[in-house]
Formats: C-alpha cells, structure tokens, sequence
C-alpha cells in the first residue's frame, strides 16, 4: 500500500529505526536509511533491504546533532513522503552530575533534529498533497523515572512538537502523531543496564527484571517489528484521521 511513497528514517542503521525501515520496506515504501557513521556496512543495509523487499533504498550519512545535517538529509532523500524521526540516544546519570555535553547532545538528539527534519519536510508534503510525519518518542514522554532528566525532557519535548506540526497541518493530508514505546532490548537498552546496575547496586538480572520491566505489566518487551508494524499503520489510509496523538506501544505501561 505504500509503493511509490519514500520513508525517511533518522537513527536506522540499528535497532527501532531499522526495524522500522524494513516494516515499511516490507510495504512497498522505498527508505532512506540514516545515521551519523559512513560505513561500508551502513551502506549495505540499504543494498539489502532493496534487494530483500524489491523497493529503492539508500543510506545516507547525516548527524542528527546538527541542523545543517538535518535538513540537507531530507534535500538528500530526494523526496520524503513520510518522515520517521527515530534518533536518540541515553545517558542515566542523577541531575547534580548529569554532564552538561550529554543533556546537550540528547536534547540536540531526540529533540531538536525532528524540528529541523519536520521543517525541511512539510513543504515538499504540502506540495504533493501527502505526507506522514512520525516521531519515536517513548513511554518516557508521557511518564518520568529518576536519573533520565535529558531524555525524559527530550522525549515530553517532541510529544508536544508532535501536536503542533498536526495542528499546522490539520487542513492538509499530512498527519503528525507519536509512538510511545515502553522498553524494546535494541543495543540503546543494553548500554544502560550496567549504570543502571551500578545507581541501583543490582546485578544484570534484577535491573531486568526489577527495573526495566517493573514497568511493563506484559513483562516483555516490545519488538522493532512491532514498532514497524505501528509506523505502517499511521502512513496506511486508515490512520489518515488519527493526528496531534500518541500511541503507546508499552505492555501496559502508561495504564499503570
Ligand atoms: P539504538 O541505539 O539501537 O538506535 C539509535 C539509532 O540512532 C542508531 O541507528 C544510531 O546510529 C542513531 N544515532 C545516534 N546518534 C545519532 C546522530 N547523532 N545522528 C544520526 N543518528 C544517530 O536504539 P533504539 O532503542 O533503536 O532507539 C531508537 C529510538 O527509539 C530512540 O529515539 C529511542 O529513544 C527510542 N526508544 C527506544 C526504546 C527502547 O526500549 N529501546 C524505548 C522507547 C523509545
């Protein structure tokens, strides 16, 4: 159902993001994949996914820390139908020494690149009369847990811009939401049990068990076909009125 259209998805050569790309690749949407690294193996993921699923794709090495980046991703794309803004990264630290470089480069990150994204995408959207904006927040843009203050601030940030570029929106074909996942194990996750363990005196398994899915009530977690799966659905026209909303992809979570 998605042929002929073309995703952008920052932060895709891992985890949610490219699980993401190969849902919609899956689909029929050509992809542009993304990160900040130009490896060989980058550019093969996108060799890969065009021959795997029979649509156009290409990667292309872009720092969502940077604006200029940002914006020459979506000139460099060529097009972009649908916007998927998926890069982020962690720091877990308690806010008396949360350094000043990581709350910077988490809220340049996961906050400001979907700003800078959406803004270079919209107009491109309003002059073929289509576009899906999607942006990878997390349960942690609806809720709080300590010792995540950048990311959490980040992640409420972009649940708000969300509403807004609807809103803009709201009288074009162009829909603007939110996912919200609880905790889906991509490498993001894996880094941060062993600070976890440490601000928590816990072995591997009690942070799992104890910290992580403490707040899952499925006691699993999410998957990145899932996520894929979810991003799909918000590009298909029976999301077509669903806007400026979240949608929770949590175990439970934000039920709690
Ligand atoms: P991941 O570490 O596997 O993927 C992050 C991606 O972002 C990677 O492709 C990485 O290369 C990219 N990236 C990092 N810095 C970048 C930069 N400066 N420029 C361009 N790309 C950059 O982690 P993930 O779990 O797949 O996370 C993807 C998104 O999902 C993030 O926004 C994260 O906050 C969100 N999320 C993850 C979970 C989870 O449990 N894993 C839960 C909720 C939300």
């Amino acid at each position: 159902p998605l042929t002929g259209k073309t995703a952008v998805i920052t932060g895709s050569n891992s985890g949610i993001g490219l699980g993401i790309a190969r849902e919609m690749a899956k689909a029929g949407a050509n992809v542009v994949l993304n990160s900040f690294t130009d490896r060989d193996e980058d550019h093969a993921l996108a060799a890969e996914i065009a021959e795997n699923f029979g649509v156009e794709a290409k990667y292309v090495a872009a720092d969502m820390s940077k604006a200029d980046d940002c914006r020459r991703l979506v000139v460099a794309a060529g097009g972009c139908d649908i916007l998927i803004n998926n890069a982020g990264i962690q720091h877990v630290a308690p806010i008396e020494e949360f350094p000043t470089a990581k709350w910077d480069a988490i809220i340049a990150i996961n906050l400001s690149s979907a700003f800078h994204t959406t803004a270079a995408a919209v107009t491109g959207m309003r002059e073929r009369g289509w576009g899906r904006v999607i942006n990878i927040a997390s349960a942690h843009g609806l809720t709080a847990s300590p010792y995540k203050s950048a990311y959490i601030a980040a992640k409420h940030g972009i649940v708000g811009l969300s509403k807004t570029v609807a809103l803009e929106t709201a009288e074009d074909p162009i829909t603007c939401n939110a996912i919200c996942p609880g905790y889906v194990l991509t490498p993001l996750v894996e880094e941060q049990i062993p600070d976890t363990m440490k601000e928590y005196g816990m072995d591997r398994e009690t942070v799992v068990r104890d910290v992580l899915l403490k707040r899952q009530p499925s006691k699993e977690f999410a998957t990145v076909e899932q996520l894929g799966g979810t991003a799909v659905f918000l590009a298909s026209d029976a999301a077509a009125q669903i806007t400026g909303t979240t949608i929770s992809v949590d175990g439970g979570w934000t039920a709690l």
